[in-house]
């Protein structure tokens, strides 16, 4: 044996050892996101009194500038993080620009946010579009691009001088901060996802209720960019009534939060080897009741999950389907469509439509040569055709307007 085999016959039994040593972690994959807010005047009322009542700040402080919102919150993250490292958990912080604008301003927080990272937590991007309640000031759609009509919050974010600038904007405070700290931001849940997703996040997660807390991470391919659908549930301590009205009752929500708990905690057992179980929280979730994401933390260690970060789930990831844009054996289309995708091709063996954020729309097993996609109980936007075609996969995506 040569000094280089020898050396990789080293590594080999070292690596086996390790693995040896690991005993006891079982196969479950798990990631907790959190997500940090981004305190416009946009926040909920309820958040800003809760904030307010308890801390004595003038609600001046917090409508009209949001790092003072970011500085309320500060100590809770570190608290968060430190409980986090006890229990050997790995989050996925998930900051909206505004956070890291506020972390910006501070080498001290930096060399923190730098420890954490290098200790497995991750550095993620969160962003609320126009379509959410509160919107956290930057978005794509103010170059022009039409919005859809059904866009409830509208009026309030048209004239209300709110606007702080456009995505790259604020996924250039992510950036500086990544670059700070010699790392670099490929996840995030961002909503108005179609029009407002940066092109640097590759995993994207989503999701609110118990039916999203398990995903096999969908892959959506375009010809210049792969990205990765993980669905998570929301365990949040903000318990809204039949009227969607939230409730602004401590015991209540104590008691709500913990009920999402022990559901989260009967779903392990569900969880197949092919899955990823994913938690979100928000930073002021764990401001309001600190123990319930204490004993998520304690749950998960004492059950020895393989929990990582998204981006470390990932990496350990191999979805090994080999993606082609190109294969003559199919044909799709017309592109744009107005209505009716056509699909025209030999071999072909199944057909999917997914939508922008990953979703399965339609799956078909197909035995003929041509068949047709109705578009028209759909929302318009993109659509991406996955067609399965002599044992490979083609994935065209398709506009609909
Ligand atoms: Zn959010």
């Amino acid at each position: 044996m040569n000094k280089t085999k020898q050396k990789i016959y080293n590594f080999t039994l070292l690596l086996i050892a390790i693995s040896a040593t690991t005993f006891g972690q079982n196969d479950k994959r798990v990631f907790i996101m959190v997500h940090f807010e981004a305190g416009r005047d946009t926040t909920h009322p309820l958040i800003n009194q809760i904030v307010y009542n308890e801390l004595g700040f003038p609600p001046d402080s917090l409508l009209n500038n949001s790092l003072t919102f970011q500085q309320i919150f500060w100590p809770s993250v570190v608290d968060m993080v430190q409980t986090a490292d006890s229990f050997d958990i790995k989050l996925s912080l998930a900051l909206q620009s505004q956070m890291a604008e506020y972390i910006l301003q501070d080498t001290d927080k930096i060399n923190i946010l730098n420890e954490w990272v290098n200790n497995g937590h991750e550095l993620a991007m969160h962003h609320h579009g126009i379509n959410h309640v509160d919107w956290g000031g930057y978005t794509n759609r103010f170059q022009g691009t039409p919005y859809p009509d059904d866009y409830l919050f509208l009026d309030r974010f048209l004239n209300s001088g709110l606007y702080r600038g456009n995505m790259q904007d604020s996924f250039n405070y992510l950036q500086q901060l990544a670059i700070e700290i010699n790392d670099s931001v490929v996840t995030g849940c961002i909503t108005d996802t179609q029009i407002d997703k940066p092109d640097e996040i590759i995993y994207l997660t989503d999701g609110g209720t118990l039916n999203d807390l398990i995903s096999t991470p969908d892959t959506v391919s375009l010809p210049n960019e792969t990205f990765y659908f993980l669905s998570h549930c929301q365990l949040v301590s903000v318990y809204k009534d039949g009227n969607n009205e939230i409730i602004e009752d401590d015991i209540v929500n104590h008691q709500y939060a913990t009920e999402r708990l022990d559901l989260i905690k009967e779903n392990l057992n569900q969880l197949d080897d092919n899955e990823i179980m994913g938690i979100v929280f928000h930073v002021f979730d764990y401001y309001r009741f600190p123990d319930i994401y204490r004993d998520l933390f304690i749950f998960f260690n004492q059950n020895q999950v393989n929990n990582k970060s998204i981006k470390g789930l990932m990496n350990e990831t191999n979805t090994g389907i080999s993606v082609n844009f190109k294969n003559d054996n199919i044909k799709i289309y017309p592109n744009p469509t107005n209505q009716i995708i056509n699909i025209q091709g030999k071999n072909i063996q199944e057909i999917e439509l997914i939508n922008i954020r990953g979703q399965l729309i339609k799956q078909m097993k197909v035995a003929q040569e041509q068949l047709v996609i109705d578009l028209s109980q759909q929302p318009k936007g993109i659509y991406f055709v996955k067609a399965t075609v002599d044992n490979s996969i083609v994935i065209k995506k398709i506009v609909f307007e």
